[in-house]
């Protein structure tokens, strides 16, 4: 509720007369770590706002649940350093008993059919070697012997530093951190406008809460608004520097064995990725209950607007993610896959565009408007990556 907005004057601002030092636009996992961060050093008064009346309900709740490795992204990239930051962060705090967290560390393996697959294995483990994730191969005989029901003809890569996390539990661990150090939470909150005030040098918020509009003052924006991003972007920005966004949904499948899931595998299988592919192919997961599923796919959305998304898992694609699935795991049945649930990727590049270049994270503050930081594009791995991308935000401001 609004009501949860306690307005506090007594902070050390800029300006010295806006409500809040920083207000974040979303509250997702990414949304929740940076106001948790932010809140952490001394003098700020952060807001943070959530459409929503419960954080992370959107993309931070549909998702793989992965710890990624951090090893496909290019060694300069934004993906590549905040997967590996974010994941270090993730596992340093679990093993030091910082966080209760449900984890598992449970390893990876990329499972090659052909040679133009083993040849695509053989350059991603030299992409891990540069980045110095930890990678190898191992023999296809042995494999067989420890799980038989998963096909690999040509090779398999295991990455053992993959593992899954409960991303409601990682929500709620930063959500504590933050009110335990005083940050402000404003649910069911949703930003309608946003303006710079140039004399004062801050920004009004217009914030829609109960059917009524409130204006805060702040002296700085984080938007991390996930999938209404660039809409969020788009309401200050000059019309020459709005971004254009496309969405890309990934469908999963759910599928229940008739024995155990360690019969089947105790590692996550991925395939190799199709050249160019704006996903990582319909790999075979499980959750920490043990539920396992297939996906994501890739389906490019016809919609412009992130309110006009039908998560509805689409049933026409159960077809192809069963003859992707069959290829690594044989004993699947077209009958046995289920539509679950979706994601949606927020892709600021067109799929024209996207099969040219690679989409890194964009993660900036925006010319002439002084302290507001944009967050686009943050699809996978920015489950992973969050604490990582919360730190970085936090550079840009302090260091
Ligand atoms: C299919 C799929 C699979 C993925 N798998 C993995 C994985 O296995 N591992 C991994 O590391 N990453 C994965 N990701 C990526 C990861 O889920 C996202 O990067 C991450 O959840 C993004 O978090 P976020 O906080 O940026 O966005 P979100 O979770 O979407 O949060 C944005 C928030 O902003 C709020 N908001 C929007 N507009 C307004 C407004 N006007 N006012 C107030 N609030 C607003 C929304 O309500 C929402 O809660 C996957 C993504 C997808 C789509």
């Amino acid at each position: 509720m609004f009501s949860r907005i306690n307005k506090r004057f007594l902070h050390h601002s800029i300006t010295c007369h806006s409500d809040f030092s920083h207000i974040v636009i979303g509250g997702g996992i990414v949304g929740i770590s940076t106001a948790s961060e932010l809140q952490n050093v001394k003098g700020n008064n952060v807001l943070l706002v959530e459409k929503n009346h419960k954080l992370g309900e959107e993309t931070t709740s549909r998702n793989s649940e992965v710890i990624h490795a951090g090893l496909y992204y290019p060694p300069n990239s934004l993906k590549a350093k905040l997967c590996i930051k974010g994941k270090n962060k993730i596992y340093d705090a679990w093993n030091k008993g910082k966080f209760q967290i449900d984890l598992q560390k449970c390893g990876k393996w990329i499972v090659a059919q052909d040679e133009i697959e083993e040849e695509y294995l053989n350059n991603l483990q030299k992409n891990a070697d540069e980045l110095e994730v930890p990678v190898e191969f191992i023999s296809t005989k042995r494999a067989k012997s420890i799980h038989p029901l998963i096909k690999a003809n040509k090779a398999i890569l295991e990455s053992p530093t993959t593992g899954i996390i409960s991303a409601h539990d990682y929500v709620l661990f930063h959500e504590g951190r933050f009110e335990n150090n005083g940050g402000t939470l404003g649910l069911s909150s949703k930003v309608k406008d946003i303006s710079y005030n140039k004399g004062n040098l801050n920004y009004s918020v217009m914030i829609e809460s109960d059917g009524e509009i409130m204006e805060m003052t702040t002296d700085n924006i984080i938007n991390s608004a996930g999938l209404y991003a660039a809409e969020i972007a788009n309401m200050i920005l000059p019309k020459e520097k709005q971004y254009d966004y496309y969405f890309a949904k990934g469908n999963y499948f759910s599928f229940t064995p008739e024995i155990p899931l360690g019969k089947i595998t105790n590692k996550l299988i991925y395939p190799c990725p199709n050249p160019n592919a704006a996903s990582l192919g319909t790999h075979l997961t499980f959750d920490l209950g043990g539920q396992l599923r297939f996906g994501p796919d890739l389906e490019w959305l016809n919609v412009t607007r992130a309110d006009d998304i039908d998560y509805t898992p689409n049933p026409q694609n159960l077809k192809s993610a069963y003859e992707a699935v069959k290829k690594y795991f044989p004993a699947i049945t077209q009958n046995s896959l289920h539509p679950s649930y979706s994601g949606i990727r927020p892709k600021i590049l067109s799929p024209e565009e996207n099969k040219k270049q690679f989409a890194d994270f964009i993660i900036k503050e925006e010319e002439n408007l002084p302290g507001f930081i944009n967050l686009l594009g943050i699809e996978s791995p920015g489950l992973t990556a969050s604490w990582a991308i919360a730190d970085y935000v936090k550079d840009l401001y302090y260091k």
